[in-house]
């Protein structure tokens, strides 16, 4: 799978705060209304080794059982964004991690008030977003298609990295 010019890819999940607040739509359109490409999505009750793996750097932290909690409260939804520096763009999208101060404008910026219940997953480098999407996709599940608004959403040279 490439992983380089536009056909960059990030890992986002919709946690459960979000569904759970009827939010799905407006993030989604977040990365919509910047020109990404949606190469894969799905809903599905997130498991506790999965969660474990994916959350292997925090796993050790006092909140990490909490954290665990809310992220098989409900179903989250499961996508995979195709983009020049997509990892980059959508974590600016994202916000930092204690919504509350996060930047106006940003998803957690303007939808979220809570450390824990930030309502987005993004991955935090390249390296992990192919992890990432690794950890969720099957390459089956990863789509492949022109998108017919690349010619205005990129320059030439940028649209042929
Ligand atoms: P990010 O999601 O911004 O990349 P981290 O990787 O540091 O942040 O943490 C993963 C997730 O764990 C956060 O999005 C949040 O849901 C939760 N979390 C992080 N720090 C805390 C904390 N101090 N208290 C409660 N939950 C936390």
């Amino acid at each position: 799978m490439e992983f380089t010019g536009v056909k960059e890819k990030t890992l986002v999940i919709i946690k459960p705060d979000a569904i759970q607040r009827g939010l799905l739509g407006q993030v989604t359109a977040r990365f919509e209304q910047k020109g990404l490409k949606l190469v894969a999505t799905k809903m599905a009750y997130l498991k506790q080794e999965t969660l474990r793996e994916h959350y292997a750097h925090i796993a050790e932290k006092p909140f990490y059982p909490a954290v665990e909690k809310f992220m098989m409260s409900s179903p989250a939804v499961i996508q995979c964004w195709e983009g020049l520096d997509v990892v980059n763009t959508v974590r600016l999208i994202t916000g930092i991690t204690k919504a509350r101060e996060a930047e106006a404008g940003s998803i957690r910026g303007d939808f979220a008030m809570s450390v824990a219940c930030n309502v987005i997953h993004a991955s935090d480098s390249i390296e992990n977003a192919q992890a990432e999407v690794a950890r969720f996709f099957e390459a089956s599940e990863i789509h492949e298609y022109d998108k017919s608004d690349y010619q205005h959403v990129y320059a030439e040279e940028e649209r042929t990295k």
